[in-house]
């Protein structure tokens, strides 16, 4: 029987989920490719449409990051992005008023979407194990046998060219195809939910003076359902800064500067249209729509092939409001690195027992953070869904929470830690958080 490190395992994408997942496979196979349909060095890729717009890395994906990338973070800081303390140096501003603001030891670094994943890509890229494929297109699987295993990937726009592989594992995003393809071979279709949240985006970036930021690198105010308009302003490398703006539900903000500016001073807080009042526009407006989150549930298929692992947003995508996608796709490669590791391979040698995956997945990953969008997604009264007696329940709590952590610093921790994905979202239901809360919200005026 072939050996793992004899193995060849090929990663479909080479975004956040295909690096970090090239970075487990390393560990385990000896040759791992990753093929790409862009040229991976175009800083505005064709396969990644959303790169354009501010993206946060959360505390655990920029924790994870550092696991597998070590000393990542500090190039990235070498190179010109802004290190910062998630509750010290990014002011969140809740309902129109600022979290409290603390040292909380909870790191990440801000700088543009495609600066990020260029420099995991040179370091995913760095390892000798790994070679990467730009510019060319995975048109299918190549399914053996039966078709119950797949043994490879179909290169090329007619799929004539075969990449032999032990694993195979789609981090294609979204638009993912393994859904069409193992339907094509008799797998059935892949159930799909769905939440439509219709999120417009429109992005721009301007040169402002630092001073302009009152010492903070990242200005974030969250839509909430009394004021459902939210924006992001950071301070990202080469002295620029991007700001970001998103309305739900269609009502998206404009792409001409002025109706830009006055969406922007629409926001619950001023902070990040008085910011554009000093700044200087370096880009016109690019926009983006967001239909509605999307999870793909593999771990219920009756058939499933050997050899293919799905990741990322290729399993589930997230409403992006939340800035969670990265630290989800670098979370799933974690359970993917525990799978290799602890589920063993299939007692043909053959990679790999997807049920075991999915499970791991699903449990530990994704319904934890797709029940916990989900909830505040349903906090927007406009959002159809099914809001149950405990749903209720929980949106009046974490409404609660959030009115009080505003005021207090712990409490401020406790919500930047689940915000994060570093705690669970039933760690604001511990009695001893609840009682802070209740406690702080007693001292407000009637
Ligand atoms: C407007 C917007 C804002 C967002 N903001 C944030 C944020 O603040 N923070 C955050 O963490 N996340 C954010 N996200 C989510 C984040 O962008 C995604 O979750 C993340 O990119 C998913 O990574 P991925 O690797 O799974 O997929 P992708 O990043 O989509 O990468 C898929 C890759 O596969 C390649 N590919 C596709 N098809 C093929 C093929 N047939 N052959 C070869 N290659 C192929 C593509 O070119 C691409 O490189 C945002 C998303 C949007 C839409």
């Amino acid at each position: 029987m072939k050996s793992r490190a004899e193995g060849h395992a090929v990663v479909l994408g080479a975004g956040p989920a295909g690096l970090f997942a090239a970075r487990v496979l390393a560990d385990v196979y000896g040759r791992v490719t990753v093929v790409e349909r862009d040229d991976p060095a175009d800083e505005q890729r064709r396969g990644v449409p959303q790169s354009g717009h501010a993206h946060d890395f959360l505390a655990r994906g920029y924790q994870i990051a550092e696991e597998l990338f070590p000393g990542v973070g500090d190039e990235m800081v070498a190179d010109g992005a802004h290190p910062a303390d998630v509750a010290r140096d990014v002011r969140w501003v809740i309902g129109g008023h600022p979290l409290v603001k603390s040292e909380s030891g909870l790191s990440t670094v801000i700088s543009s979407r495609p600066f990020r994943e260029r420099h995991l890509r040179a370091r995913a890229e760095a390892l000798p194990q790994v070679t990467l494929l730009g510019g060319r297109d995975v048109a299918g699987l190549s399914f053996a046998g039966d078709g119950s295993v797949v043994d490879g990937v179909l290169l090329g726009p007619d799929g004539s060219e075969k990449l032999a592989a032990d694993l195979v594992v789609d981090a294609t995003g979204r638009g993912s195809r393994t859904p069409v393809w193992l339907e094509e071979q008799g797998h059935g279709r892949v159930e799909e939910e769905k939440l439509k949240v219709d999120v417009g985006y429109a992005t721009r970036f301007v040169r402002a003076p630092a001073d302009a930021f009152g010492g903070d690198v990242c200005i974030n105010i969250v839509a909430t359902p009394d004021s459902p308009r939210g924006g992001s302003c950071q301070r990202v490398e080469g002295d620029r800064a991007v700001v970001t703006l998103y309305g739900v539900l269609g009502d998206h903000p404009p792409t001409d500067a002025e109706g830009f500016n006055a969406f922007a001073k629409s926001l619950a807080a001023p902070d990040i249209y008085e910011i554009l009042q000093a700044a200087e526009s370096l880009t016109d407006a690019r926009r983006y729509r967001f239909p509605a989150s999307l999870r793909r549930r593999y771990e219920r298929m009756d058939s499933f092939p050997g050899g293919l692992l799905p990741i990322g947003d290729a399993v589930c995508s997230l409403n992006p409001r939340y800035g969670q996608g990265m630290a989800f796709a670098a979370m799933q490669a974690m359970a993917l690195r525990e799978h290799l590791l602890q589920d063993g391979q299939k007692p043909d040698g053959r990679e790999s027992d997807a049920a075991a995956y999915f499970r791991r997945l699903t449990e530990q990953v994704v319904d934890p953070v797709w029940t916990m969008t989900q909830l505040s997604d349903l906090s927007f009264p406009g959002v159809q869904g099914e809001r149950t007696p405990e749903t209720l329940q929980a949106l009046e709590l974490v409404g609660r929470t959030q009115i009080a952590a505003t005021l207090d610093g712990p409490l401020t921790l406790s919500c930047l830690r689940v915000f994060g994905l570093l705690d669970p979202p039933t760690a604001l239901m511990d009695p001893a958080i609840q009682e802070r809360v209740q406690e702080t919200l007693s001292r407000l005026p009637a």
